[in-house]
């Protein structure tokens, strides 16, 4: 099977559109249902098509905000943007990072599956219709509810030293205060690796999170992302370069702490704050068992404190603490 959604729009040809990519859903609130996910295109001729997406996971607001800000202010291209600001639109609808309806993180079912869930036929059909379209692809994300992020562009380790280059070219177009080269936990099922698998170029971004936009975060997104389709060539110009250049930095091993403890944090270092080894990062407070000593997270490398756990509880297992060091 090709594939069960259909688009109510022409994504080849010249011109300005927008539309819906309709996923068939029967159920028990709609028998003949469908989900309506919204798609944008701007097409100017011949020249590079560019994929933007966005709500990959449901609880991120700052990138579906920024593609539909940048929506509206697509005039004249050259070649094609297409734009998907809530890619997994029941979640978005829920506010929950999964889908309600299967469950199913969208960024760890890539490739999909064309007969699948309705989250895997979505990521079927984002890169066997959409990617497939595309010369560069960029995925915005967010830390959701449960991590907030230094808002950055993000670009992977890659072991190719031609697109690694070509890759950082685009990272530092973007123009964000931090850029970071990342080394994945678990890389399997992400649009990312899937992308990057086809040789395409491939960016993402940590815009922020808590389950909530700052206006901060989405002018700089706005501001990256026209970057990038100048430097592309999409829109005319050249990149608008930043007041000051992009700190690099990289997570390498002892970056991330992972609680080990559940209870409630006591958060010791703000977002972006210079951390050093053996600094405190967080205290995690025993709050049931009165009088016993809370336990403290300290840092293992020099750097900034890139992301933090957002709620005020923390379950064993959960990710506490990134610490980003300079490149
Ligand atoms: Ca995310």
């Amino acid at each position: 099977m090709d594939t069960r959604i259909s688009c109510t729009i022409d994504l080849d040809g010249d011109g300005f559109r927008r539309g819906f990519l309709v996923v068939p859903h029967s159920r028990d609130d709609s028998a003949w249902g469908s989900i309506r996910v919204p798609i944008t295109v701007a097409r100017g001729g011949p020249g590079p098509t560019v994929l933007l997406t966005a709500g990959i996971h449901g609880d991120e607001y700052e990138g579906p905000i920024a593609l539909m800000r940048l929506a509206d202010q697509l005039e004249r291209v050259r070649g094609r943007v297409i734009l998907l600001p809530t890619a997994n639109h029941p979640a978005v609808l829920a506010a929950t990072r999964t889908s309600p309806i299967d469950r199913l993180n969208m960024n760890r079912v890539f490739p999909g599956r064309a007969d699948g869930t309705v989250t895997e036929t979505l990521a079927h059909y984002v890169l066997d219709h959409l990617v497939a379209r595309a010369d560069a692809v960029i995925d915005l994300h967010s830390g959701g509810r449960t991590l907030d992020f230094v808002p950055s562009v993000v670009m992977h380790d890659l072991p190719d030293p031609d697109r690694h280059a070509r890759t950082r070219v685009a990272l530092l177009a973007f123009g964000a205060p931090l850029a970071l080269v990342l080394t994945e936990l678990d890389a399997a099922g992400m649009l990312d690796t899937a992308v990057e698998e086809q040789g395409r170029l491939f960016l993402s971004t940590e815009l922020g999170g808590g389950g909530t936009a700052r206006p901060g975060a989405i002018a700089m997104a706005l501001r990256g992302l026209r970057n990038v389709l100048r430097h592309l060539g999409v829109l005319q110009g050249e990149p608008e370069p930043p007041e000051r250049p992009s700190r690099l930095v990289h997570t390498p091993d002892g970056c991330f702490t992972v609680a080990a403890h559940a209870g409630m944090v006591e958060p010791l270092l703000g977002l972006g704050e210079a951390v050093a080894a053996g600094q405190p990062l967080a205290r995690v407070h025993f709050f049931e068992d009165i009088g016993r000593a809370p336990v403290t997270y300290t840092a293992v490398r020099d750097g900034l404190l890139y992301a933090r756990h957002f709620p005020g509880l923390v379950k064993r297992g959960d990710c506490l603490a990134v610490v980003a060091c300079d490149l």
